[in-house]
């Protein structure tokens, strides 16, 4: 199927879509990455947001909102084991996990895998994302009948206002970027707010981004807000994202216990499978690159 130029402006992003390929321009950083596109399944505007859907030709199904790309079939267990595995093995027993977006449910998912976790809530503004993720990308809703699991469709931000003190033991942040209705979850005032939800042990992980683009604009500022909000510890874990700016992603994971330590023994006899994971690799990731002293 041949696609017909379409331009629109989304900052800081900007899609263009022309014969058969999809073009994301990271216009901030002079770059791009294309996707070859099968056929267009799905395009709608929710209340909240842009939601497109395409079958590519290598990478599977494709979601994209307010045309930035939010995951394929394809490269999507590489941010989804970094955001959820890390954070459950550094807090010592992860019973109460909430989600904050996350409405793919690829991150559910990973959290059901770990035996421990007694409830797993996600906490997403938009349902249709969540409706069309359990039509076009059903192998990461496979979880959402587990009995610990919990769908609650409605703002983070205020879900974690409401929370009661100490009643949460892991918070996962995966959110779409700083801007539009996930603004507010990149904020001291929101993480203050998880702080107090989260109890004496609590953990923290939030998408951060590309650690070679927004290390001054995100990055460090969010460290900067994690540590004011109240956390003792924090550290940033890179991983491979190719389809995200720089292809190259992160997750800042934060704690009232130190977190640049895990659960390396279970980590190592973890008892489910994982495509990127390991214990090898979480230590990888701890190891911090020399520019991030800079
Ligand atoms: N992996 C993706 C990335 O880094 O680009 C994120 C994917 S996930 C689909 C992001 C989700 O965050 C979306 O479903 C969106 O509806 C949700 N979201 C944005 N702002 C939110 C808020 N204030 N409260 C709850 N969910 C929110």
């Amino acid at each position: 199927m041949i696609l017909t130029p379409n331009l629109v402006s989304l900052p800081p992003m900007i899609k263009n879509l022309e014969s058969g390929w999809f073009t994301e321009i990271y216009r901030d950083g002079g770059s791009a990455f294309s996707l070859q596109i099968r056929e267009k399944l799905h395009e709608e505007q929710s209340h909240y947001q842009h939601i497109e859907i395409y079958a590519t030709t290598h990478f599977g199904n494709l979601m994209v909102i307010d045309g930035c790309y939010m995951l394929t079939s394809f490269d999507n267990f590489l941010y989804h084991e970094m955001m959820s595995h890390p954070a459950l093995f550094t807090h010592p027993a992860p019973r109460r996990v909430v989600i904050i977006g996350g409405g793919d449910c690829g991150t559910l998912r990973e959290v059901l895998k770990h035996p421990g976790v007694e409830h797993a809530l996600q906490v997403d503004i938009d349902e249709r994302v969540t409706r069309l993720s359990e039509q076009y990308f059903p192998e990461l809703c496979e979880s959402n009948h587990d009995p610990r699991a919990e769908l609650h469709f409605g703002d983070g931000i205020q879900w974690m206002k409401d929370a009661p003190a100490g009643s949460v033991d892991l918070i996962i942040v995966d959110s779409t970027d700083p801007v539009g209705p996930a603004e507010g979850l990149f904020t001291e005032a929101f993480f203050r707010d998880c702080h107090r939800a989260l109890g004496d042990d609590g953990v923290i992980v939030q998408q951060s981004e590309s650690p070679l683009y927004h290390l001054d604009t995100i990055i460090r500022p969010m460290h900067k807000a994690m540590r004011d909000a109240g956390f003792s510890d924090s550290v940033t874990l890179p991983f491979p994202q190719p389809i995200y700016p720089s292809g190259w992603w992160s997750a800042t994971v934060a704690g009232k216990i130190p977190v640049q330590a895990f659960r390396v023994a279970d980590a190592r006899n973890k008892t489910f499978q994982t495509r990127y994971y390991n214990a090898d690799i979480h230590q990888g990731a701890l190891a911090q690159p020399a520019f991030f002293g800079d």
